[in-house]
């Protein structure tokens, strides 16, 4: 979920997209994610401007952890601090067991966005202390911002259309 997460920003057909920065466009992208998320079928999504503001923060503490990682650095400690309150959130969630099988009850008083910060930087946590972290890369091709998790050996890019684009950027570098 964290490395989806801060890929609602990435590039389309060399645009920068933005898939969080409008109520409408973060509630879509919770309505996507919901059963990853641990949000029931039909619990409502509910997000305004100020959850907007909040998803853009989570989104940039997360991929100040994620760059950190990649470059053997350290990230800001306002970024960790964020991180790691906002997973600890996670253990309001109790688990029911009604007939349908087990699912999350998120207290009444957490609100859709407080639901999708807990469970992003709560995986942001996993991955940043499991051998999972390892495989995080940031993709290299040109006009590409997102992260992925290596799981083929030697994958290099995040997508087979980033591998070609930067075949033909450096065939295109060598040639002139
Ligand atoms: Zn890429």
């Amino acid at each position: 979920m964290a490395v989806e997460f801060t890929s609602s920003w990435h590039f389309d057909a060399g645009v920068l997209i933005d898939e969080v920065n409008t109520p409408q466009g973060l509630a879509r992208w919770t309505g996507t994610y919901r059963s990853r998320l641990g949000m029931a079928a039909g619990a409502p999504v509910e997000v305004g401007p100020c959850d907007v503001t909040t998803a853009l923060a989570v989104r940039g503490a997360v991929r100040d952890l994620l760059d950190a990682m990649v470059d053997r650095s350290v990230p800001p400690r306002s970024s960790l601090d964020l991180v790691t309150g906002q997973a600890q959130r996670v253990q309001a969630a109790r688990v029911s067991w009604p007939p349908a099988g087990p699912q999350l009850e998120w207290p009444d008083g957490m609100g859709t966005m407080d639901i999708v910060s807990a469970q992003v930087c709560a995986s942001a946590t996993r991955l940043l202390t499991s051998p999972r972290r390892e495989l995080l890369r940031r993709c290299p091709a040109p006009s590409c911002v997102l992260f992925f998790t290596a799981l083929r050996t030697g994958q290099q890019w995040c997508s087979p259309a980033c591998g070609n684009r930067a075949r033909v950027a450096r065939h295109s570098a060598k040639t002139r």
